[in-house]
């Protein structure tokens, strides 16, 4: 009776459910939907040698479909999409779809096949050489028009991914590579860090740190390798430090921020030398190799922050930028500290 009472509830609950409308989907759909209709109509190259064909091509490409350019010749449109990719590629020259392939360049454009005769077998000669639809002179109209309309879909999905894509990565709060906050989460929740302390008139440090020669790291290893190290650079850093107090941002290239917050300048001090020390005393592997790194600290200490002074987060960056700058100068692999005074003591 009981257990029968239960799958009764669970069932109500699962229906229940099944029925709530998917709200995070309906989002994306009406987001790429609004994305669709802004996005300006893909651009589109025109390399058709019979004038009838292309005549006949281009009464069905309006500005609104896709926006797009006839060349005269075959070495004409080659030479424009190598200058300016375009998203599609209508032509009659298998001899272009070739090429166009060939070039393996990151962006791939979506190629419509104009057969000559229009027979089974060159639609396939069509596909071979790296077509994406064929189309004959024999075409209906409607054939032609959906077969342009699939060219237009795909390049504006594509459009809409990579914008998306962009977007994204701008909006993230933690750091692709490395894993840890972000430049944008830095400059965000740095402020109210020094806000918060300054409310309850709390200690508060800010370390920063760039990784010494790392253009030699790269030289040596290759842009991966370097890759590789800023990883296990940032991952050394968040050794030394309390999980889910102190937290560390990516700020630059190979420059990194560490927030402390609670911490005095003594304290802090003691932190940014385990960190230096943690990196330098032992070696980094990438490319099967080991690597020493180095890196110089700059440090502002603040024993209590006070309130009210509305430019303190830039003055602390400020300051512990100079500081090290100072580490740079000085020789590197070290720190320096600076301990901002807190007014009125
Ligand atoms: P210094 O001791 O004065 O800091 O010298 P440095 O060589 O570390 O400094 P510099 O600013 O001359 O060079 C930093 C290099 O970091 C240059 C840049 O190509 C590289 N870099 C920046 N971002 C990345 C990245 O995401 N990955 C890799 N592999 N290298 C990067
Ligand atoms: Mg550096
Ligand atoms: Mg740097």
């Amino acid at each position: 009776m009981r257990s029968g009472g239960q799958t009764t509830v669970i069932q109500r609950i699962l229906e229940r459910r099944a029925q709530q409308p998917p709200a995070i989907q309906d989002d994306t759909t009406a987001t790429i939907a609004v994305m669709l209709r802004v996005l300006p109509p893909p651009r589109a190259l025109l390399a058709i040698a019979d004038s009838v064909v292309r005549t006949q091509i281009e009464r069905f490409i309006s500005a609104e479909v896709l926006d797009f350019q006839a060349a005269a010749d075959e070495r004409e449109a080659l030479s424009l999409f190598t200058a300016e990719f375009r998203p599609v590629v209508i032509t009659d020259s298998l001899e272009l779809i070739r090429k166009l392939r060939a070039l393996q360049s990151e962006l791939v454009p979506f190629i419509v096949f104009v057969a000559e005769l229009d027979e089974g077998q060159e639609r396939e000669v069509g596909l071979a050489a790296g077509a994406d639809e064929c189309v004959g002179r024999r075409s209906s109209d409607r054939e032609l028009s959906a077969r342009i309309g699939v060219a237009r879909r795909i390049a504006e999905l594509e459009a809409v991914l990579r914008v998306t894509l962009i977007e994204n990565r701008k909006l993230s709060t933690t750091d692709d590579l490395t894993r840890v906050a972000s430049r944008r989460f830095f400059s965000k929740h740095f402020p109210r860090e020094v806000e918060r302390a300054a409310r309850y008139g709390r200690a508060l440090s800010l370390i920063l740190c760039d990784i010494d020669f790392f253009k030699n790291i790269n030289d040596t290893l290759g842009h991966a390798g370097g890759d590789d190290i800023l990883k296990q650079f940032a991952a050394r850093l968040q050794e030394s430090l309390r999980r889910g107090i102190d937290w560390v941002a990516r700020i630059g290239g190979e420059e990194f921020a560490i927030v402390l917050p609670e911490t005095g300048y003594e304290q802090a001090l003691g932190v940014a030398r385990k960190l230096r020390a943690g990196v330098a005393d032992r070696g980094f592997s990438a490319q099967s190799k080991n690597v020493e790194v180095t890196a110089s600290f700059g440090l502002c200490g603040l024993d209590r922050v006070s309130a009210g002074e509305r430019k303190t987060p830039e003055h602390i960056l400020k300051i512990a930028d100079a500081a090290l700058y100072r580490s740079k100068h000085a020789g590197r692999n070290r720190v320096t500290a600076t301990i901002l005074p807190t007014p009125g003591r």
